[in-house]
Order: structure tokens, then C-alpha cells, then sequence
């Protein structure tokens, strides 16, 4: 199956380009996804890196991902919407603004990563404020919900929530939204959210309000925390946590890099992906193994 890949990286900084390269080298077949927004971009001039200095972060990332590519890697330049776990096949559905993809294992290396949300959202946390519609669209069923986002992943939240909501709101400043089912673009600008013990409605800039039963953020782009929430991945103080194998609490889910916390600079994500691409190629050949013996 041309979509059906051992490991899909997501996120081709140093750490996901790292696991690629040694997964890759490892005769796994391998994909990166990468959204391109590397934090090291910000780096005007790298000096500290093994063997390497006096190049800007730019460059320095270029070169990582052309090495990786030049050996034969698969990548792709696109951001992921969504990553669920297919319980009895034992891999997962990675889906992509480049399409979607199917794998024994994910390694997630996608940076650092916070919680985003608005603050006039803070006094309604753990009422009826979601950051994720496949764990609570449920919630909703024939109801009408607001998702606040400009990007991909907003789109994809609405698509979720299509089947289970009666009427969405895409709360936008995107003017490029496609067709989705039951949803309805407003281009306003949120001032503040009303309602006693739960979100009741949106007041709007202009003043205007729109009564709704729920509210779903999904700011810019998926990050750590979304795809944890979604696949039950524990974390801690914004960090992913992995067990010494860089693997998390969900088997065959594998992190590293400024995802996992640590030294937050280019040698260890690099030592990070290293060791997530070998141990994600060696979860892939132990499953394998039992699955032959198994038949
Ligand atoms: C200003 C600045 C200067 C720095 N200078 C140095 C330095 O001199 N030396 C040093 O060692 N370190 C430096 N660092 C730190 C260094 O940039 C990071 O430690 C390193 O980039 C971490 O690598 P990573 O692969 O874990 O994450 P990142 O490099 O942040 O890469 C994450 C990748 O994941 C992608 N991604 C995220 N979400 C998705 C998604 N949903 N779908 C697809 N792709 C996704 C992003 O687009 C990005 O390409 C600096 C950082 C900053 C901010």
C-alpha cells in the first residue's frame, strides 16, 4: 500500500530529521512531515554544534534535511491535523494537509509546546472549553458548537465535529475556509466569552453575540500537547514524557527533542531522534517477530 509506512516522523527539525536518518539507515521505511517552523530558524549564527560553526540555523536545518532526503528518506513539507491509533491492526492514521498516511509507529518530534487558548477562556477551564473534538464532540451531539482557529487544524476539528454537531461556528480570520458540513464561517474578533458556571455564548469586537453550548479551540498548528490529548499521552509541565527506550505510555508512540524537555539545544534533539528513530525500528522488528510466530 503506497500510504502504509514503518515510522512516520512528525516534525523534521534536528531531532525528527535525526530519527529519520538512523530509522532510514536502519531499512525502515520511513516518512518526515515537517511544517517547517523549526525553532532553530531564529538562530542568526550556530556555534556550539559538534563539527559545525559559524552557519545561521536556517542553513544548519537545510543541510539536515537535504542528508536525510540525498540517503534516500521520504518528506514531506506539510502540517499533521490529526494522529489516531487503529487498536486492532496495531498502527496508526496519521492525516496531513499532504494527505493520509498509516504506520506501526509514530515518533514525535515537533518542538516545544503549550497549551493555546485565549486568556477570557481561562476562568471556563473544565467546564465546556475542548481542545480536542474526537475525545469530546460526543458531548455535543445536535448541539451547536464554536471552534476557534485559523489553519488546517481548525478545518479538521470542524470536520469531526460535523457528524455529531448540528450547527459550527469556524470563528476565523482565515478567508480561505473550504466546504465543510454544518459549518458556518464568522469572521469576527472574539472580545470575551459570557455565561455564569459555562461558556453561554461569544461576544464578538462589534458587540454582537452568538449564543453556543460549547466552545473548541484549536489554535495554529497541532502541536505535542493536541496530539498527546488525543492519543493519551502522558505529560509533564508541557513536556512529552518517554520511558528510557524514548518511548511514551502509548506503545509504538516514540518522542524526543525539545518535545520531551531536557537541554533545549541542537545536540541532544540530535542524540534524542538518534536514539527514537533505533528504538522505533527495534519496537517494529520485536512485533514483527511475535507476529510471524503468532501465524
Ligand atoms: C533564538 C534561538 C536560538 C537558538 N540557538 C541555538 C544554538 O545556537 N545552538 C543550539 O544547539 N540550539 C539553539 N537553539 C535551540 C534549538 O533551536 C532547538 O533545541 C532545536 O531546534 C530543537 O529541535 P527539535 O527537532 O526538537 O524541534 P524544532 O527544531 O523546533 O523542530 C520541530 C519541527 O516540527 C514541526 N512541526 C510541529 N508541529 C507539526 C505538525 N503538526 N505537523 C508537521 N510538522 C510539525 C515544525 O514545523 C518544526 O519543523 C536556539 C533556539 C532559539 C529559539
Amino acid at each position: 500500500m503506497e500510504n502504509l509506512f514503518d515510522i512516520i516522523v512528525i516534525g523534521g527539525g534536528p531531532a525528527g530529521i535525526s530519527a529519520g536518518i538512523y530509522a532510514h539507515r536502519a531499512g525502515m521505511n520511513v516518512l518526515v512531515i515537517d511544517g517547517r517552523d523549526s525553532t532553530l530558524k531564529q538562530a542568526k549564527k550556530i556555534d556550539n554544534y559538534y563539527g559545525v560553526f559559524n552557519i545561521s540555523g536556517e542553513e544548519l536545518i537545510q543541510k539536515g534535511i537535504d542528508q536525510y532526503v540525498e540517503l534516500g528518506g521520504a518528506y514531506k513539507e506539510a502540517k499533521v491535523v490529526s494522529v489516531k491509533q487503529n487498536f486492532e491492526s496495531k498502527t496508526f492514521t496519521v492525516k496531513a494537509t499532504c494527505g493520509e498516511y498509516c504506520s506501526k509507529a509514530v515518533i514525535l518530534c515537533t518542538g516545544t509546546s503549550k497549551k493555546k487558548t485565549l486568556p477570557q477562556l481561562e476562568k471556563y477551564e473544565g467546564t465546556n472549553v475542548s481542545y480536542c473534538a474526537v475525545c469530546d464532540g460526543f458531548f455535543y451531539r445536535g448541539l451547536k458548537v464554536a471552534v476557534i482557529g485559523d489553519g488546517d487544524f481548525a478545518f479538521n476539528e470542524c470536520e469531526e465535529l460535523s457528524s455529531v454537531a448540528n450547527q459550527i461556528y469556524l470563528i476565523t480570520e482565515n478567508k480561505n475556509v473550504p466546504n465543510i458540513k454544518n459549518v458556518q464561517v464568522v469572521q469576527k474578533k472574539v472580545a470575551d466569552f459570557v455565561g455564569e458556571n459555562k461558556v453561554e455564548g461569544v461576544v464578538f469586537e462589534d458587540s454582537s453575540r452568538l449564543n453556543v453550548d460549547g466552545v473548541f479551540v484549536a489554535l495554529g498548528t497541532m502541536s505535542s500537547f493536541d496530539i498527546a490529548k488525543r492519543l493519551g499521552i502522558l505529560m509533564k509541565n508541557n513536556f512529552v514524557l518517554v520511558d528510557k527506550n524514548y518511548m511514551t505510555n502509548i506503545a509504538g508512540v516514540f518522542a524526543g527533542g525539545d518535545a520531551i524537555g531536557g537541554l533545549l539545544q541542537v545536540s541532544k534533539a540530535v542524540s534524542d531522534g538518534a536514539n527514537a528513530g533505533l528504538e522505533a525500528t527495534r519496537y517494529i522488528k520485536v512485533m514483527e517477530h511475535y507476529g510471524r510466530e503468532g501465524n
